[in-house]
């Protein structure tokens, strides 16, 4: 796991500091799918120019970070990567 002063180090050169919470993580009074859908668009649209998508990435699956887009991945996604990630370790 990232210590406490590398994981504030990339967060001061995240691409989100500029933009609101919700647009990663959803209001708080729910949404539809199409916009959920067009929402994570945005979001991942952003973290695709984030030049510390990786440690925020690693960052979130260390944690395990159940909301929100981190390092341009949603929670499924994430968990995806963390099965595909399981079953190479079994593999190997
Ligand atoms: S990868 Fe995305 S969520 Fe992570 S710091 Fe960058 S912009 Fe923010």
């Amino acid at each position: 796991m990232m210590d406490p002063v590398e994981k504030l180090d990339w967060q001061e050169h995240s691409a989100c500091r500029e933009y609101e919470n919700t647009l990663f993580f959803g209001p708080d009074q729910g949404e539809s799918e199409l916009e959920k859908q067009a929402r994570e668009a945005r979001a991942k649209a952003v973290c695709q120019r984030c030049p510390v998508a990786e440690p925020c990435l690693e960052f979130a699956m260390d944690t395990n970070q159940k909301y929100g887009i981190w390092g341009g991945l949603t929670d499924k996604e994430r968990a995806s990567l963390k099965r595909r990630r399981a079953r190479a370790r079994r593999a190997s």
